[in-house]
C-alpha cells in the first residue's frame, strides 16, 4: 500500500479548499432513513436521476409505512428514474421492514448516539448497503467522520499516490478513513469529488494549472487512469 502522510493530506486539503471552498457543514439530514434510501437510490446513477427517483417515491408514498404497504412493483414504478428499479424496490422495502421489525418503527435517529464504527457496522448489515453507501449516511446524515470513497475520490487518490493503482474502492476507503484527520473528512471528501468532476477527469485530466500538480504522480504523457 502506498504511503500517505498527514502533512501531505493537510496540504492537499488546504489547496483544494482554496480552489473549491471551505465547505462548512449544513444542518444534518433530519431523516436518517430518508438519507439511507436516498443513498441507495444514488448507487450507479447520476445525482439528477436519483433525486428524481427519491422525489417521486416520497410523493407517491409520503411515509415509510406507506412504502411498506405498497407492492414491490408500485415502488419500482416510483423509483424508475434511478434505474435497476426491480432490484432496488424490494431492497429498499426489505431494509425498511428489517428496521421496523427490529425497532418497532421505521426510524434510525437512534444512530445519532452511536459511534462512527457502530453506525457503519449496523448499516452495512443490510443487503445492498456497502461501505461507501454506509459512509455517505454516516458522514452526511449522522455528522460523523466517515470518508466515502466514490469513483472520483478513488481516481484522484490513485493519481496522488495515496493508494496503489490497483486498489479497490473499499480498500482505499479503509486506508483514507484511517489517515485523513477527522476534522478534514467532510471538506476533503467534497472537494476531492469536485476536483475529480471538474479537473481530474478520467480521460484527459486538466493538469495544466492544477493546484495539486506538484504532489501528483499521474503521467500525462501516458494518459489512462
Ligand atoms: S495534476 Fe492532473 S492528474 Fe494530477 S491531480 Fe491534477 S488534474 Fe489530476
Amino acid at each position: 500500500m502506498a504511503r500517505i502522510s498527514e502533512a501531505r493530506i493537510r496540504r492537499v486539503d488546504g489547496l483544494l479548499a482554496a480552489e473549491y471552498g471551505d465547505r462548512p457543514r449544513g444542518d444534518a439530514e433530519p431523516d436518517v432513513v430518508g438519507a439511507l434510501v436516498r443513498t441507495v437510490l444514488s448507487q450507479n446513477t447520476s445525482g439528477a436521476n436519483s433525486s428524481q427517483a427519491y422525489r417521486r417515491l416520497r410523493e407517491a408514498f409520503p411515509t415509510w409505512e406507506d412504502v411498506l404497504a405498497a407492492t414491490d412493483a408500485e415502488v419500482a414504478e416510483a423509483i424508475r428514474p434511478a434505474g435497476l428499479a426491480e432490484i432496488r424496490a424490494p431492497r429498499i422495502r426489505r431494509i425498511l421492514a428489517e428496521i421496523r421489525a427490529a425497532h418497532g418503527t421505521v426510524d434510525l435517529s437512534w444512530l445519532r448516539s452511536r459511534t462512527c464504527a457502530e453506525s457503519t457496522a449496523y448499516l452495512t448489515g443490510f443487503v445492498g448497503v456497502g461501505a461507501k453507501t454506509a459512509a455517505c449516511v454516516v458522514l452526511f446524515a449522522l455528522g460523523l467522520p466517515a470518508f466515502p470513497v466514490d469513483t472520483h475520490v478513488l481516481r484522484v487518490a490513485k493519481r496522488l499516490g495515496w493508494v496503489d493503482p490497483l486498489c479497490r474502492a473499499e480498500e482505499a476507503q479503509a486506508v483514507l478513513e484511517r489517515c485523513v484527520p477527522d476534522a478534514l473528512k467532510y471538506r476533503l471528501h467534497l472537494n476531492l469529488v469536485m476536483h475529480g468532476r471538474r479537473r481530474c477527469r478520467p480521460l484527459r485530466p486538466r493538469c495544466g494549472g492544477c493546484p495539486l500538480r506538484r504532489f501528483c504522480r499521474y503521467d500525462e504523457s501516458k494518459g489512462g487512469a
